[in-house]
């Protein structure tokens, strides 16, 4: 029996990934599962999949998680302390799909026992690349990608050689707002920016999408998890999401990944790696869907690949500011604190001040710098919100 645990369970890619464990449920035996507020679905997930233990990252719900689970045999525990400490315990194999920079910590943590940990939680990898992969590296753990993208570059470069790649592409659908005329964009609510039109997702990653943000989020990610320089990798508009990811070669061929858009098939990927088994997701009936677009990028529409570019050129601390700005124009956002086009003025303003300081192409990163960066860069993003 396969050890698993789930962080962030109650999420959207922590629901797929429990549909997928249900299916073969005596195959594993389930360690920890992690949420927020929905405790409902938390505890009735703990109850249904036995687990050992549940955790709340919100203290005062931990006497309502306890009563749902009082008699089941199964722990109820709360915080951020119980959430890292249900990390040490030890899982085969670990999903990392808590949302926000909370996702770190948990990362690190299940990275130190080894297994393998399969990440959907992309700001860890932009917040702290170099760290997660030497945490990796160090004891003997794996990262998977779970991020449908770099799912696909990763499946596409089996049996190659990564100096043989000349570019990497990542697709885009251009989000919610895609048809606007961009004039209009400022005054976009949070509820027009939050319906995507090819993914079902949680409500953050969505607003990402239509910004962008989402996808300048990736080209660092695709950038810290292959080791590629930023002239590598870029973006490109594909309306259907059917082509998650593009891998050009040095000798002109280019290796694509299509497959439909449903993350179970990225999620199944990673759970079953190295070997590919059946997933209850849909086949591509190519003949039907006819025919595939691409569009470049438009820069003034999606000034996020822009600063992502910089990012990238910036050294590993640029990650960890760009995701915490990020994190706080979209809390204003959400807030309706400010406009739709002002997160990516909040960014810009909060790396433009950072990036004057310095300090953020430092090589050898602690954990510490990580969480002082980013505290920082919060509390200068704040200042930029105001
Ligand atoms: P959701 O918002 O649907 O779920 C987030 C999960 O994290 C929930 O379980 C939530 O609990 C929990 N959570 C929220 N805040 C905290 C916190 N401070 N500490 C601990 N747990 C917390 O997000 P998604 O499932 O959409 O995304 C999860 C991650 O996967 C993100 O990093 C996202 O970028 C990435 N991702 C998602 C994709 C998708 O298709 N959804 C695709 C590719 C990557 P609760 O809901 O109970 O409050
Ligand atoms: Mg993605």
């Amino acid at each position: 029996m396969r050890k698993i645990s789930v962080f962030g369970a109650t999420g959207s890619i922590g629901q797929s990934t429990l549909d997928l464990i249900a299916r073969a449920a005596d195959d594993y035996h389930v360690v920890a599962l992690t949420g927020g507020a929905n405790i409902d679905q938390l505890a009735k997930d703990a109850i249904r999949f036995r687990a050992e233990v549940a955790v709340t990252c919100h203290d005062h719900l931990l006497p309502d998680l306890r009563d749902r689970l009082a008699g089941t045999g199964i722990e109820a525990t709360a915080g951020d302390h119980a959430i890292d400490e249900a990390a040490t315990r030890y899982a085969d194999w670990t999903m990392s799909a808590i949302v926000g920079a909370a996702g770190l910590r948990p990362g690190l943590t299940a990275l130190r026992h080894g297994g393998t940990l399969a990440l959907a939680n992309k700001e860890s990898l932009v917040t702290a690349g170099p760290l997660l992969k030497s945490e990796a590296a160090g004891h003997g753990a794996r990262i998977l990608p779970v991020d449908s993208e770099h799912s696909a570059v990763f499946q596409a470069l089996v049996g190659e050689d990564i100096g043989a790649v000349e570019k990497v592409t990542i697709t885009a659908s251009g989000g919610a707002l895609r048809d606007w005329p961009i004039e209009k964009l400022a005054s976009a609510t949070v509820e027009q920016a939050s319906t995507h039109p090819t993914w079902a997702m949680g409500q953050r990653i969505t607003i990402d999408s239509a910004s962008m943000f989402n996808k300048a989020m990736e080209l660092i990610e695709a950038h810290e998890f292959f080791g590629l320089p930023s002239t590598k990798i870029d973006a490109i508009i594909h309306r259907e999401s059917l082509v998650h990811a593009l891998v050009g070669f040095r000798d002109g061929a280019i290796m694509a990944h299509l497959g439909a858009s449903d993350m179970r098939h990225a999620i199944g990927y990673a759970l079953h790696w190295p070997e590919r088994l059946d997933l209850p997701v849909g086949r591509l009936d190519l003949a039907r869907i006819g025919s595939l677009t691409f569009s470049e990028a438009d820069p003034v529409r999606y000034p996020a690949l822009r600063l992502a570019r910089d990012v990238m050129e910036a050294g590993p601390l640029a990650g960890t500011v760009f995701n915490a700005a990020k994190e706080v124009a979209l809390d204003a956002f959400i807030a309706r604190r400010i406009g739709f086009t002002d997160m990516a003025r909040v960014v810009e303003t909060t790396l433009n001040k950072m990036f004057a300081q310095d300090g953020l192409a430092m090589d050898d990163i602690r954990l510490e710098d990580i969480i002082e960066t980013d505290r920082i860069a919060r509390v200068s993003a704040w200042e930029a919100v105001e």
